[in-house]
């Protein structure tokens, strides 16, 4: 029996999903953070249940040979880089892993071994201080007064949203430390108050950055609870939005400086209006050949260098050449779909996010594309009206939807619809899995499935799987 409050010396065999060690006491599995496959570890037992057990690190008696030190010291508390201190390529062996098990488990799609692609991981250049650093393209920071009554911007620890007071986050373009060390600045010169979650008052919520990867223009957008930005100046109180602008505009590559609106009780970071303070609405970047522009509410993929990589998969399994019709749903900014028009006769894409649909349609004029349209809305409503209005068939349908998956009626659209040929683009292994199987159960087989790095040091990873239609 595992007693609590009691310690153990254990080895780490095996990691969850959430990138957490598993060991065995008693025959009884025990899950403990911060800890590396092949770790001995002291444990002490925090909570027992029936068929498991959380623990917490004690003492690292003997590290794995996967261990690494982080490189950034709040990397143990930060609910971010979880797998930080497992070494890189470990890492995407472990990714690899979990697409397998969700394929198989979830999936139900026995042979999946055998059409696993090797993961595309990141490049790390020999001389790199470590491996895949600085690589993001978007930032949020959360803002808080602290208990001792200072501002306090940087990153909720994990499982909590208790902010960690820092300017650097090593995954982040190495431009975003001056924006937030001068916003910080700001505020406490100008007062402005950060919102309190508790008591839904106070002002800023959330600092927003963007960068070009390409282009090196850089976007800030302030949340704030609330229409104007009013801090204090001389004692009295003020408009003070100019005064954010004067802070930041010189910062190079600034060509955005926007302030967004959530006045809401609730845990989404952005509201629904923005307003543009200095400079453009949005920031330009581009992928391949294609230039995009990006407006604060628009989604764009976090990690340009492996988006490059992971349009060119889903481009190659969709294997067009020149005759198809396309279907890009949960289109975004239309990147994939742009991607793939050159290669089409019509793609079609679908985002439910105005904005978004707007940046899609200016980025197809930008880039001279004309054989593509994109419509606004829910994916799985419009759709089916679509194909049941026209009754056109998609030759290929690419789909790329948030966390949760597709919708149930999208999916039996696209059985109805009956595309030779389906290129799924997932951000979660679980809910693929769970897509892919019903898919399957309608007369389609997984092809290859390929793992492709996005978040290096965190838990989630990205995956194109492309599945074909019996025929007959
Ligand atoms: N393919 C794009 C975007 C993928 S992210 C790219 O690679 O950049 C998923 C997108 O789905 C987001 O833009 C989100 O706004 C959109 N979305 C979420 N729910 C949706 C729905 N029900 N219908 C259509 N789009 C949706």
């Amino acid at each position: 029996m595992l007693t609590k409050n009691q310690e153990y010396e254990m080895c780490i065999e095996d990691m969850g999903n959430d990138g957490e060690g598993i060991g065995h006491l008693d025959g009884m599995a025990v899950f403990v953070k911060d800890t590396v496959v092949g770790d001995r570890i002291l444990v002490k037992v925090i909570k027992v249940k029936k068929q498991y057990a959380f623990g917490r690190l004690m003492r690292i008696l003997e590290p794995s040979a996967f261990r690494v030190e982080p490189i950034c010291p709040l990397a143990r508390s930060c609910g971010g880089c979880t797998l930080m201190q497992m070494e890189y390529g470990r890492q995407l062996a472990w990714k690899q892993d979990k697409v397998l098990n969700c394929m198989k488990r979830i999936g139900g799609i026995a042979q999946a071994e055998t059409l696993m692609e090797p993961i595309i991981g990141m490049e790390v250049p020999e001389e790199a201080e470590f491996p895949a650093i600085y690589y993001r393209n978007k930032a949020q920071f959360p803002v808080q007064r602290g208990k001792d009554g200072r501002i306090k911007i940087g990153f909720y620890a994990g499982r909590t949203h208790d902010v960690m007071d820092t300017d650097r986050c090593y995954l982040q373009a190495p431009v975003t430390e001056t924006i937030v060390k001068r916003i910080r600045r700001f505020l406490e010169e100008y007062q402005v108050e950060p919102y309190d979650e508790g008591t839904h008052s106070g002002l800023v919520r959330h600092i927003l950055t963007r960068t070009g990867w390409h282009t090196g223009e850089v976007m800030v957008c302030l949340v704030i609870n609330g229409r104007k930005l009013t801090g204090r100046y001389q004692g009295a109180a003020c408009n003070v939005e100019q005064q954010l602008v004067d802070c930041l505009r010189d910062i190079p590559g600034m060509t955005s400086i926007v302030l967004n609106f959530n006045v809401e009780k609730t845990n989404r970071i952005l509201g629904n209006d923005c307003r543009t303070l200095w400079g453009q609405d949005y920031i330009s970047d581009r992928i391949g050949e294609i230039r995009y522009q990006i407006s604060p509410l628009s989604f764009y993929q976090v990690n340009p260098q492996q988006t490059e990589k992971l349009y060119a998969k889903a481009l190659e399994y969709a294997d067009l050449h020149g005759e198809e019709t396309v279907w890009d749903l949960y289109c975004g900014i239309g990147t994939i779909s742009l991607f793939l028009a050159s290669k089409a006769k019509k793609v079609y894409g679908v985002e439910i996010v105005e904005a978004a649909v707007e940046d899609a349609r200016k980025n197809a004029v930008a880039n001279r594309i004309e054989n593509v349209d994109f419509f606004a809305g829910k994916a799985e409503e419009v759709f089916p009206a679509q194909y049941q209005k026209t009754g056109e068939r998609a030759d290929v349908i690419v789909v790329d939807p948030p966390r949760k998956g597709c919708d149930a009626v999208l999916l039996d659209t696209m059985v109805q619809m009956a595309p030779n040929r389906i290129v799924y683009v997932s951000c979660d292994p679980a809910t693929l899995a769970r897509d892919v199987k019903v898919l399957v159960e309608a007369g389609y087989v997984v092809e290859r499935i390929c793992p492709v790095e996005q978040f290096a040091h965190n838990v989630h990873v990205e995956t194109v799987v492309l599945m074909s239609r019996i025929q007959g």
